[in-house]
């Protein structure tokens, strides 16, 4: 038995390899920042792929806050949070987040995967119906599988796809819309003004996972829903501590006070799972309150963006990850929305996912590290090397990196 297993697991393996897919992770020798140290190279490389969009990962605020909380609160909890592991500041995290969002209540998760595979069997039965977009988060997807409701896919970001759909349910009890505030490979914002009108016209309620917007789209940092102005319109947000809010780990559903007590009472990843970590906590409580009170930072991260995409433009490249066809995709950006900080930088045809990594690859020698996606990740034939901006980055690093571009792809 254990060297049949041991074959088929030695077989997946190798099938993984000899399809291009195995993913290897490259070791960092020092804390996640604009500029950091890999185990593999020997000078500093200049970094364009974390999810540390204000760069508060090593902020100096941040990281006091978190030595004091470990001092005050100690290491771990040992708890779940309903037998003996809520302490002032998981009650404090939960009542600031809620502030910020605009929200009534707010209930925390180890991880935002967490949050979102807990939301949906917590909160919807067998009568219920589940319509959601085909490009969403792999948590969100697992999420509602764990529930009874029914399911429904649509287009990403496809109205008419997403009316036929709820259409389509029409005799269940509820009928929720779930949908990526920003969907992480194309940096495309989910046209949550037309989602809201579809939910209105069909009483459907609306659930958004802003985990790649919470800190800093929006004017104040609040997220889709403040960008597109349907904040008073979305019933429930889920979102990650893990990405621009410190970066730690942690995730949360933010919703009307009766729903998010009864995810105190039904969600099995909250009730089932340890409370998060007091330093995490009191870090994370330090970076919403940087956020929350500054705009500099956000200001920093859309004038990068702009520059880079501005420079990338110039020299040539190709941006567009719906190659000119965004509008029948429905995934347009409205004017005045500032372009998020994920910017795909796209390789089309056959030979782009070869070109994409050997120009990674190119970069990465030369002091920038960028990273690749090719099918499956993306669709075949859409290969790109997607990179994030970060407010933490210098108009000098922004210009590196697109001269590292222009390098590397010159050379191909
Ligand atoms: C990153 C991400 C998650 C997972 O967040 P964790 O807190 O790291 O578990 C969930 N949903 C979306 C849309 C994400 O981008």
């Amino acid at each position: 038995m254990d060297g049949h297993f041991r074959a088929h697991v030695d077989e997946t393996l190798a099938g993984i390899e000899d399809a291009g897919l195995t993913k290897r992770e490259r070791v960092l020798t020092t804390p996640q920042s604009a500029s950091i140290g890999v185990a593999t190279a020997d000078a500093p490389v200049l970094n364009f792929c974390a999810n540390n969009y204000l760069g508060l990962a090593d902020h100096p605020d941040v990281v006091a806050a978190a030595h004091a909380g470990l001092d005050a609160y100690g290491f771990g909890m040992a708890s779940v949070r309903f037998i003996c592991g809520t302490q002032t500041p998981h009650r404090q995290l939960e009542r600031r987040l809620s502030e910020f969002l605009g929200t009534e209540d707010t209930i925390l998760f180890s991880s935002c995967f967490d949050a979102n595979g807990g939301v949906f069997e917590a909160l919807f039965g067998a009568e219920d119906a589940i319509v959601s977009d085909e490009l969403n988060h792999a948590s969100l997807i697992d999420g509602i599988r764990l529930s009874k409701a029914a399911r429904y896919r649509y287009r990403n970001a496809d109205m008419t796809d997403l009316e036929a759909q709820l259409r389509a349910a029409s005799g269940a009890r509820f009928r929720v819309i779930v949908t990526d505030g920003v969907f992480s490979m194309d940096g495309a914002y989910a046209p949550l003004r037309e989602i809201c009108d579809l939910a209105d016209a069909y009483g459907a309620l609306v659930l958004v996972d802003d985990s790649h917007a919470v800190g800093f789209v929006g004017d104040g940092g609040r997220g889709t829903p403040e960008l597109f102005g349907v904040a008073d319109r979305v019933d429930i947000v889920t979102g990650t501590l893990g990405k621009a809010l410190g970066g730690a780990s942690g995730g949360y559903v933010s919703a009307r006070a009766g729903t998010v007590e009864l995810l105190r009472q039904r969600a099995r990843p909250y009730l089932f799972s340890n409370s998060v970590a007091p330093a995490v906590v009191t870090g994370s409580l330090a970076a919403l309150h940087l956020v929350a009170s500054s705009s500099d930072a956000r200001a920093r991260l859309n004038a990068n963006t702009a520059l880079f995409r501005g420079l990338m433009d110039a020299a040539g490249f190709d941006l567009d990850p719906f190659g000119g066809g965004a509008a029948a995709t429905g995934v347009v950006r409205p004017a005045g929305v500032p372009p998020h900080p994920i910017t795909p930088v796209m390789f089309p045809g056959a030979d782009g996912a070869r070109e994409a990594s050997a120009i990674a690859e190119r970069m990465l020698s030369s002091g920038v590290y960028v990273i690749p996606f090719s099918f499956p990740v993306v669709p075949r034939g859409k290969a790109r090397i997607r990179v994030q901006l970060s407010a933490g980055h210098s108009e000098q690093g922004v210009r590196a990196c697109v001269d590292a571009f222009v390098a590397a792809a010159s050379a191909e």
